[in-house]
């Protein structure tokens, strides 16, 4: 074949995910290619996330991406969360040691690799097309793809599957190998864009009757507003004014809070799952990020995890390439999963006490069991404890059940004197 080439690891996505590990790969001397179908614009300006746990940070800052985040991004130690025209904060940063979230567009962060990835010359192509993943189950896997109408063939050790919930990579497992564990919710997000300075220093969290509703930033000048809205809407039934005017009724405070209103630059609905396909490894092929595990947006989990994945996965990479120390790969999916779990949890869990189930609208016990759960968080240091440490981001490396807490908690060890 005219295209036949050679890499360590290929790695299919130009996400988060296969950017990182990109360049992960890259600082360690480990050669990659990164193959990509949509254009360098396309995925440069697809608006998504924008909240980055420390940790995620900590890792672009090492990775030496993190020059423009610091310069841009805004350091945020708390979160409001709203009810009943009522804001309850929850002090991120003092409830977990100082730990901070970074607000940073996902398009920002992908931008930053990019231009370091061509920088520094590593192999990223752009508007590949037919990508079919072979020989997975032995040692030499390969990736078939046509590229500016040529047909190529990359062979690698190993194949990074970082191609979102809609690529190829999930789909190249035998579905009798995989486990798929997910949930549907009965309400999507109506997302806006909107060019005007933000209401609020801090994101706003807030539960009403209507529906949840978000207030976001993307810097000193642009809000982020995001509706619960049906799944099954049309965003063409969404005019600005009807947005701005429910955004003002979901959101209202009983003192002298004001949302601002500008003009709207982009606006998309996004239907909301859970899911999980596991095992994350198929013989030579890693699945990571949004490939492999879904999250609702509430939890401002996704990109995150799709981080946390390909770091496990970058390391364990580089024990195996360089001196053929498969442990690291062999634990990676049962090590990447707690993390997942734990995530899909919190984030199925800040969307139920946030949101209004249409089902359950007529059962007044269900209602009562949520405005508990709003009240304890907001007035319990151990409950908003729990929140804010699953919010900036548990550590890197998770505690396991063989390796128990033996911490008193702080209140009792006051008692005790
Ligand atoms: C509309 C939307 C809004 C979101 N909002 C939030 C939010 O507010 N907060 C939050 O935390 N998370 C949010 N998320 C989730 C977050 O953006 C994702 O979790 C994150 O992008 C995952 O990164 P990834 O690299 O795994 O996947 P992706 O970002 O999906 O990247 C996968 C890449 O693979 C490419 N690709 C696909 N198929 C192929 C193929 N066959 N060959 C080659 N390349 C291919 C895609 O074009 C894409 O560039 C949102 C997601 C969506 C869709």
């Amino acid at each position: 074949m005219p295209g036949t080439t050679r890499t360590q690891v290929g790695i299919v996505g130009a996400g988060p995910a296969g950017l990182v590990l990109g360049r992960l790969l890259e600082r360690e001397g480990i050669d990659a290619v990164v193959l990509e179908a949509r254009s360098r614009d396309y995925v440069e300006h697809r608006l998504r996330a924008g909240v980055l746990e420390q940790g995620t940070a900590d890792l672009l800052r090492a990775l030496g991406v993190g020059d423009r985040m610091d310069r841009e991004g805004l350091l945020h130690a708390g979160i409001e969360l709203r009810f009943d025209g009522t804001g309850h904060r929850i002090p991120l940063a003092d409830l977990t040691g100082g730990r901070h979230v970074m607000l940073y567009g996902q398009t920002e962060m992908v931008k930053d690799l990019i231009a370091a990835r061509l920088e520094s010359g590593a192999e990223l192509r752009f508007e590949v097309e037919d990508v079919a993943l072979h020989g997975l189950e032995g040692n030499a896997p390969s990736i078939g793809f046509r590229h500016e109408g040529v047909d190529h063939e990359l062979r690698c050790d190993v194949v990074a599957g970082c191609d979102g919930f809609h690529g190829v990579s999930r789909g190249a497992v035998p579905a009798d190998r995989l486990t798929v564990r997910s949930r549907e919710y009965p309400f999507a997000w109506l997302g806006i864009l909107a060019d005007v300075a933000p209401s609020s220093e801090e994101l706003v969290y807030t539960s009403h009757e209507r529906g949840f509703a978000l207030h976001s930033l993307r810097g000193p000048t642009k809000s982020r507003l995001y509706l619960q809205v049906d799944p099954g809407d049309d965003v063409e039934a969404w005019s600005d004014d009807r947005i701005w005017d429910e955004l003002h009724l979901r959101m209202a405070r009983d003192d002298d809070w004001v949302l601002h209103e500008g003009p709207v630059l982009e606006k998309g609905i996004t239907p909301m799952r859970s899911f999980v396909a596991e095992p994350m490894r198929h013989g030579r092929l890693f699945l990571a990020g949004d490939a492999v595990h879904i999250v609702p947006p509430t939890g401002a989990k996704g990109l995150n995890l799709a981080v946390a994945d390909v770091k496990v996965l970058g390391e364990a990479l580089v024990a195996f390439l360089r001196g053929g120390d498969e442990r690291g790969l062999d634990a990676y999916s049962a090590t990447a999963l707690r993390r997942v779990w734990r995530a899909e949890h919190f984030s199925w869990w800040m969307t139920s006490m946030l949101h209004q189930d249409p089902a359950a609208a007529d059962d007044p016990f269900a209602v009562a069991l949520q405005r508990a759960q709003l009240e304890y968080v907001c007035t319990s240091e151990a409950a908003a404890t729990s929140l804010a440490e699953n919010y900036v981001g548990l550590p890197w490396a998770r505690r396991t059940l063989d390796a128990p807490m033996n911490r008193v908690p702080r209140r009792m060890r006051e008692e005790r004197g």
